[in-house]
């Protein structure tokens, strides 16, 4: 077994196959985009599927793949087949914008990957545009459709921002009235070089405030082990409502997971630089 150094066993691997993306979240990238790595820099798929087995073997079970956008890797699906049938890997997951994602459902589905975190900060088309930079809302509108459709578990991961999209909380908890989605609330994290914008933090305490104020029944549920976010039910609901510590950091006892980046580095805290390549 994988076990870090404060005890904690390790079986859970997130995989980053590019840092390339479709999209320019402002959160997360800045409008010109970031120097995308050369091709070489990248582990080939082979190598990562190497690496899964010989991780496999030490106990890792579930492997979630990330990026930049996974979908804009070219043979992502073929990478995909070979991955869920290395034996010891139990669960494989992805977070995807779902831009390019609605015509793979169904091979996903058939592949057996039976939850997706889909990332939807807003149902409004412009705000949507105003964050992303591109006008993909309809897009990711039908990627949710059809992994509704095709019973996928599907978990709307949204980045809150005050004075951006907090006026979106509660149109987005309001999806979880009719469709049985998850919705869960990301507090943001400083990644965009520019610093935590403080004027806009929204903590978990505050984003779980003004869902409480309009929906008095939330109450909370019991966490899977594991599970960075905190999970609460609202009366008559199918769905239900997450927060997502990022930056209050209150899930560190539990973590289960190592992170490899598409060079290949290890990273064993979300905030490290890397500890280790792997090349
Ligand atoms: N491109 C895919 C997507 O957006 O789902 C996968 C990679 S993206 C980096 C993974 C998740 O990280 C997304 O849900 C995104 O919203 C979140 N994220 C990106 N930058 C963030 C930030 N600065 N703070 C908090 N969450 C962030
Ligand atoms: Fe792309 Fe995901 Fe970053 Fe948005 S959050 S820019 S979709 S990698």
């Amino acid at each position: 077994m994988l076990i870090d150094n404060h005890g904690r066993p390790i079986s859970y691997l997130r995989l980053a196959v590019t840092d390339r993306c479709n999209l320019r979240c402002f959160y997360c990238m800045p409008e010109e985009g970031i120097s995308f790595l050369p091709k070489p820099h990248l582990l080939t798929f082979e190598e990562m599927l190497r690496m899964v087995r010989i991780m496999a073997d030490m106990g890792i079970s579930k492997v979630r793949i990330t990026g930049g956008e996974p979908f804009v890797r070219r043979e992502l699906m073929s990478f995909l087949r070979e991955l869920v049938a290395i034996p010891g890997i139990e669960k494989v997951n992805i977070t995807t914008n779902g831009v390019l994602t609605e015509p793979l459902i169904p091979e996903l589905k058939s592949l057996g990957i039976n939850s997706i975190n889909l990332s939807l900060d807003t149902l409004d088309r412009e705000r949507f545009k105003e964050m992303t930079r591109r006008d993909e809302l309809p897009a990711v509108l039908s990627t949710l459709d059809a992994l509704l459709a095709n019973d996928i578990e599907t978990k709307i991961n949204a980045v809150v921002m005050a004075g951006k999209n907090d006026i979106d909380i509660l149109p987005l908890v309001g999806l979880t009235k009719d469709l049985p989605v998850s919705v869960r609330f990301i507090e943001e994290m400083p990644f965009n070089g520019s610093g935590l914008n403080e004027a806009a933090f929204m903590s978990y305490h505050k984003i779980i405030e003004i869902v409480k104020e309009k929906h008095p029944s939330l109450s909370k549920l019991k966490d899977e082990a594991h599970s960075t976010s905190y999970n609460y039910g609202i009366d008559n609901h199918k769905g239900n409502v997450g927060v997502i510590a990022a930056f209050s950091r209150t899930f560190c006892g539990t973590c289960n997971r190592i992170r490899v980046t598409p060079t290949g580095t290890f990273k064993s805290c979300l905030y490290d630089d890397g500890v280790l390549n792997i090349r």
